[in-house]
Formats: C-alpha cells, structure tokens, sequence
C-alpha cells in the first residue's frame, strides 16, 4: 500500500460506548497499527439536538482503558484539526454551495409545516411514508422550482432554507466493500438527503464525507448500519472530490444478542454487559453495566471484541494486541453477523486472569479489595494470594470472595457443611493440632500438611474427613485454593487464632 494509511472512528456524542462501537474502533485501530499508519478520532457533534453531556469523555476514557488510543483526536491534537465537527463548521457551507452551483444539490425553503403536508398528500396505499425525493421535489418549494430571481432574493432575505442533495433519478451506484466485495443501489430509492440545515450546521451526510477528504482518510471502517447510507456518501465524493480519492470502505457486521441485534435491553434482562464501562445516562440516571466494572481484563475484552466478526483462519482464540495487530486482516472479517455469547466472553476473560502476572494483577485486585472494606493490605501477602487464586478468578471482581478472607478472619462459618459431622474426636484433634503448628519452625504449606496427616494418622481419623472443617476455619465457606496453602499465607499466629475462635462457634 503506497497510500499513508488513516482511518478514523467517527462516533456521535449521543451516549455510552456499545460494544459495537468498540470492535469499529478496534478494527480501524489494529489495521493502522498494522500499517503504520494513523488512527484518527473524529467527534461528530453536527446534530446538536442529539449532544449527551459528558460522552465525549466517556468515549476517551473507554478507548483509554481499552488501550486503543488514537494517533489524532481532539484529546491528541494532530495537524487535521479540529476534531470536532463543531469546531469546523465554516468548512462545510462551501462545498454545500459548490454542489449547487454545480446541479448537484439545491436550496429548499419548504416550512415544517409544508413538509407535514407533503407527507399527507402524497400518501397512498404502495408509498405510506412519502419522502422528499425525485419524484416529489418539484412540488415542493426549492431553487428547482421557484424562478432563480425568486429564490436569490429569498436567500439575501436570510430566508430560512436548507441545502438537499439532488439524488439522479435512475442510476446505479456501485463500489467495492472490503468485506463483502461489489455492493450497488439504486439511486431512486434514495431521498434528498438534507446536507446543510437551517442554522448553517452539516448534516452527517455532508460532514462525513468533507472531513475524510480532508482529514486524508485512506479506508472508512464503520458499522453497517451506515450501509444504506454509502449511496449518498460515494455521489458526493464523486461530485466533490473524484472518486480516485475515496476512501476503501467496509462495513462491519452486526453483533448479534439472543434475539438479533444486541442491545442494551438483552444487557438488562440477561444480566451482561453491553458497554465497555458503566455508563450512567445523564437524564435518565439510567446505569447501563460496562465491562471494566463488571470485572474484565482489557486484554480480555480486545480479544474477545476481535473475534466477534474475524479469526485468522486457524483454531486460534487467545490474542495479545501486538498479535492481533501482527495477523489482522479487514478481508478477514465475515459479512455475517456476529454472535455475542457471555459465557464465552468469561472464558476469555478467564484465560487472560491465568495468563497475566501477580504484578499486573494486584492494582485492581487492591481497588476492590479496598471497595470491599479491607484496608490492611500487605502488598507481599497479596502478590502471594493472588498467585494461589488467579486460576480460580473468571471476573476480577471474583478476587474479593476469592481472597478477602486472607486479609480479613470470617465472622460466619457454612456451619451446615461441618454440624452432622462435627464431633468430640474432631474437636480433640484441633486442639492437639494447634499445639502440633505452634511447634513448626519451618512455616510452609508442606510442613503444615505434614503434621496435619501425622496427627490425623496417630488419631486414626481419615485426613479427607478433618481437611472441610479445617477449611471453614480458616475461610468461613467451601472455597478457596488448597487449605494448607492458605494457612501458610495466612501465618502461624493467625491460622491458630482461627482454629481457636471456630472451635468455641462449633462447639456453640
Ligand atoms: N457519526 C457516525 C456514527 O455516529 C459515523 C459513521 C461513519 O463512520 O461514517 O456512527
């Protein structure tokens, strides 16, 4: 590829950050990556009545958790800027006005209400949503329509009007999509898209395709919900630009719930996340769950976002970014939709838990541990502890029943898993053995469970009945990794102290 590569992620302001949106970001990201080039964020704000407060950040903080900072953005700066379409609003007029001159696009004076009328009167049974079309702009009131010297005075009245692309009536748009090969439309099923409105702002339609000229843009990743909007895009590129200069496009495939399209409502009544981080709706205050609170790793989250829609043609599933980046190809991902499925998405998470170091672990083991009220931590103990329990972890968050118990003695014992086999002989036994761990001067697990089975032996109680209550002792429940492990990170003075307090709770 002789062309600089540059792509961009363009999303709108309007709210969290859907896992869709995530992969978009991901692909145009591993492919810049891949080639050198640049990845470009672009906010485009044009549709002021759709701005959210605060999702602009929430989309930098996502992308930064996620590790996919971009190259260029308003956050990163770069010499396209500004980066945000609201900043660059005097760019568009010109090209909106340059369509019109050239016959391509004209001014549109038609009132809300003229356009209600519209809606009504042409209305039939085969056409029940009437558009502002071919068939229908000259009926309206527009530059096609009204004599030049008409509409010339309208404008210099500062006439409220927009700026409609003039679609041709019967002509077949075609390009060459990366993903899914020759795609065409037919240019009369498409309305006269507004490219400018009334208060000067573009619409989406004209901005997208202005900013990516200028901006360099070489390949145009984005979701294909914009698929029926290529037809416009690539009329526009040809009647602005030449098409030589376009970008590649490819339209990636839906990520598909339980029933079609993902959404946040499967999120809430499946009980999965469908955002990269919480987000909590600024009017509503409705908290949507993100991935990173509900306790995935990032690399977890790259990984699996990767695969939904692309593989490398092997068996392969577990990635690291620098392989991905390595192996991506756009060719590579399928045009059908793909098929989010949660369980999946913890065994990746899993993986990346047992894959990672203590090291790497232990900054947001530590935040949790704090959130659930331990603030004691010995960063020793729990390099330590997290080494024992990382494999039994699928979520982060699942570190703090995993490993609170170390730090903190339990105050409730599962007394129903060791009541009906609790007896005298037991009891015996756990006195005697803490005088047995009082005498270890060597204090690990090995010599631990030495002397445990010594006394077991000498007792004549089988090892396996004494090891469940030992475990309740010193962890309060059924859990935790092997339990001679546990009392040689728990220490001498503790592991005794606990067998002492249970022995009073179960004699109770
Ligand atoms: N602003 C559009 C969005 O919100 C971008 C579509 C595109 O990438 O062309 O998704």
């Amino acid at each position: 590829m002789s062309k600089k590569i540059r792509v961009r992620f363009a999303p709108s302001p309007t709210g969290g950050l859907h896992l869709g949106g995530v992969r978009t970001v991901l692909y145009n990201y591993l492919f810049a990556k891949k080639h050198q080039g640049h990845f470009i964020l672009r906010i485009e704000d044009t549709d002021q009545s759709r701005y959210v407060a605060g999702a602009e950040e929430y989309i930098f903080s996502c992308l930064q958790w996620a590790g996919l900072e971009p190259d260029e953005s308003p956050l990163h700066g770069g010499k396209y800027g500004p980066y945000r379409q609201s900043e660059r609003k005097d760019n568009y007029r010109h090209y909106a006005e340059k369509l019109v001159n050239d016959g391509h696009a004209y001014y549109a004076f038609d009132t809300p209400e003229e356009l209600d009328r519209m809606r009504h009167d042409f209305k039939t049974e085969q056409n029940p949503s009437p558009q502002y079309d071919h068939s229908i702009r000259m009926k309206m009131r527009n530059s096609l329509t009204l004599h030049a010297e008409d509409s010339k005075k309208m404008l210099e009245a500062g006439t409220a009007h927009v700026i409609r692309i003039k679609m041709p009536g019967s002509e077949t748009v075609s390009f060459t999509d990366m993903i899914r090969g020759e795609v065409s439309f037919d240019t009369s099923v498409v309305d006269d898209k507004v490219l400018l409105k009334a208060d000067g702002m573009p619409t989406y339609h004209l901005a997208v395709v202005v900013d990516d000229y200028l901006m360099k843009i070489s390949h145009a990743f984005r979701g294909e919900e914009w698929l029926p909007s290529a037809p416009v895009h690539i009329l526009l590129w040809k009647y602005l630009f030449g098409l030589e200069n376009m970008p590649q496009w490819a339209h990636l495939p839906l990520i598909l719930g339980p029933n079609g399209k993902l959404s946040k409502r499967d999120g809430a009544k499946y009980g999965f996340p469908v955002f990269a981080m919480n987000w909590i709706d600024p009017v509503s205050k409705e908290l949507t769950e993100g991935f990173k609170e509900k306790g995935f790793l990032p690399e977890a989250f790259i990984n699996l976002l990767a695969l939904l829609g692309w593989n490398d043609g092997t068996e392969q599933e577990i990635f690291s970014k620098e392989e991905l980046i390595e192996k991506f190809s756009i060719e590579r991902v399928h045009s059908g939709g793909a098929k989010f499925d949660y369980e999946k998405a913890k065994w990746f998470n899993h993986e990346w838990i047992k894959r990672s170091t203590s090291s790497s672990l232990q900054g947001p083991v530590k935040i949790l541990l704090i959130q659930d009220g331990i603030d004691n931590i010995n960063e020793v103990i729990l390099s330590k502890v997290i080494g024992l329990v990382r494999d039994r972890c699928t979520l982060l968050t699942d570190f703090v029943q995993q490993s609170s118990f170390f730090f903190r003695a339990p105050d409730k014992y599962d007394l129903d898993a060791v009541k009906s086999k609790w007896n005298d002989d037991k009891k015996k036994f756990f006195q005697s053995f803490t005088k047995e761990l009082n005498a270890i001067d060597n204090w690990e697990s090995a010599f631990i469970e030495d002397g445990f089975k010594k006394l077991a032996a000498i007792q004549n109680i089988k090892p396996g009945e004494l090891q469940l209550p030992f475990r309740i002792m010193l962890v309060g429940g059924k859990f935790g990794p092997p339990v001679f492990d546990i009392a040689a990170v728990l220490g001498k003075t503790e592991a005794i102290a606990r067998i002492s307090k249970a022995l009073e709770v179960f004699a109770g």
